[in-house]
């Protein structure tokens, strides 16, 4: 397809951040997008709004990724009618968001995001000043002190809409009553040469809003373009903006970095660009220092993701997380017991605790993510320890497998656990009497279990395990030796 729109455009300056967007009708003929490859519901939402009067047009990925020969992953929609004319198109639509407020059209289990068209930005009020102008607090665009958006709810034309989009690529605009696809910012010219650019002025993008520069480095990964040379040079010097987004966004977007197919190439991307240490800034300290394990580890954690994703099996952000905290679990906890003398599972609880809070303090964590999380690293310790029914007691828990695959990672980043994964890919498949055969073998218990004096029960999620530290080369030790 795009071979076909490559014979249709001469080259030609970029309009991109030229003031007066240069408008662009590519028609059906040459771009040779089929109905049938457009969600119904999408559809549906595009001509009720015409029907009603309103301009609607397919845009973003749904339209990036038809022409890219893709199945989108969503379809949104622009439109000229308001969120509260769109709210009263459909029945079943519902207006979201405050910051950016769009409406959810949703036709059974599928949901279309319709957005208004943006406007420029003249009027946005600082958020200082409209502290003490009364009466300006409700300015439909907010920007902080520090020029990040706050708000944008200024309405425009489809043109303003097209230049406040964030790449020329997300900012062609598909009209299927004429079946033509319109494009104010070169967006096919760097779809042909596999272009990712910004639109406008870079630095004054990813200002207000920093999290332009992830999407960048999310959008060159998944689709393999190279950026474009200010889209790409500003990174560089402004990743420290990132600093100022709220921790629940950013998770959000570790999500759609990680799990959506391209984590490999995202993780790098993100620390060629120093944008790693917004995220994830204790991973980023450990893998600064060169440790082969550690980059083994995360490389083998992303690329195991990745190859879950093309095998369209689920993945989990407990599970990467547990995988991107556990290089600074583990050096905090050899720290830990160099310092002081201090039982190994004191020095787990310590580090998990501190490791977690800071995670938190960048990137939220739900709880639903979090618990499972601090299970998987609680059971790389269990996973160890096979003797009596222990072994058993471990594979009926919930989180075994996901323990069981973290554990290969370990293995597969070269850390030497005695051959444990290959036990316990062996028990899992064996029968019975061949399981009580292998945990016969492992020898009797080394230390006899002595009666204790029952202890007060612990709060959930703080169990006891026996723990050792993996060492930075990968060695686990259980002798207590700190590397
Ligand atoms: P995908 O859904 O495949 O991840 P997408 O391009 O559709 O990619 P969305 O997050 O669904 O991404 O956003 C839809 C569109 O909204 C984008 O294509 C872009 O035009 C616009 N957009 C999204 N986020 C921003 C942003 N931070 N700044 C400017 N425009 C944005
Ligand atoms: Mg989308």
């Amino acid at each position: 397809m795009l071979n076909r729109l490559k014979s249709l455009l001469a080259p030609r300056n970029k309009t991109a951040n030229s003031s007066k967007p240069n408008k662009q009708i590519i028609p059906h003929s040459k771009h040779g997008i089929s109905e049938k490859r457009i969600s119904r519901a999408a559809l549906k939402t595009m001509r009720g709004l015409q029907d009603a009067g309103y301009e609607a047009y397919l845009v973003g990925g749904g339209v990036r990724d038809l022409l890219l020969d893709g199945q989108p992953k969503d379809f949104d929609v622009a439109t000229d009618a308001t969120p509260e004319q769109v709210r009263k198109v459909f029945r079943n639509a519902r207006i979201i968001g405050r910051r950016f407020q769009i409406v959810h059209v949703r036709f059974g289990r599928e949901i279309i995001e319709v957005t208004t068209f943006r406007g420029n930005h003249e009027d946005t009020v600082n958020r200082d000043n409209s502290q003490q102008q009364k009466g300006h607090t409700k300015a439909r665009a907010l920007s902080s002190d520090k020029g990040i958006l706050l708000r944008d709810n200024v309405y425009g034309d489809l043109e303003s809409d097209a230049i406040r989009r964030d790449f020329t690529i997300n900012a062609l605009y598909y009209d299927c009553s004429t079946q033509e696809i319109i494009d104010f910012t070169g967006g096919i010219s760097d779809l042909n040469n596999r272009r990712l650019s910004i639109i406008g002025d870079p630095k004054a993008r990813y200002r207000e809003d920093p999290v332009r520069m992830l999407r960048a480095v999310r959008f060159a990964s998944k689709l393999g373009f190279q950026m474009e040379q200010a889209t790409e040079a500003n990174i560089h010097v402004h990743s420290d903006y990132l600093a100022e987004i709220p921790a629940a966004r950013l998770f959000e977007e570790v999500l759609k970095l990680f799990m959506s197919g391209s984590a490999v190439s995202c993780l790098h991307m993100l620390q060629e660009f120093s944008l790693l240490e917004h995220l994830f800034p204790g991973l980023s300290i450990c893998l600064k220092k060169d440790k082969p394990f550690d980059l083994k580890f995360v490389d083998s954690a992303t690329g195991n993701t990745d190859k879950r994703v093309r095998q369209g099996k689920s993945v989990t952000p407990a599970f990467i997380y547990a995988s991107f905290l556990w290089p600074p679990l583990q050096a905090a906890m050899r720290q830990i017991l160099h310092d002081k003398k201090t039982s190994l599972n004191e020095a787990f609880y310590q580090s998990a605790q501190g490791v977690v809070s800071q995670q938190l303090s960048v990137t939220s964590i739900p709880k639903r993510f979090l618990i499972p999380m601090r299970e998987i690293w609680q059971l790389q310790y269990r996973l160890d320890k096979r003797t009596g029914k222990r072994a058993e007691a471990t594979l009926e828990n919930p989180r075994f497998r996901a323990a069981y695959d973290f554990l290969l990672l370990r293995e597969q980043a070269g850390e030497d656990t005695g051959g444990l994964g290959n036990w316990w890919t062996r028990y899992q498949h064996a029968s019975v009497e061949d399981r009580e055969q292998m945990v016969k073998d492992l020898g009797p218990d080394k230390k006899p279990r002595r009666r204790r004096k029952r202890k007060p029960a612990k709060k959930p999620g703080t169990e006891q395990t026996d723990i050792k530290p993996t060492s930075s080369d990968g060695s686990s030790n259980g002798n207590n030796d700190v590397h």
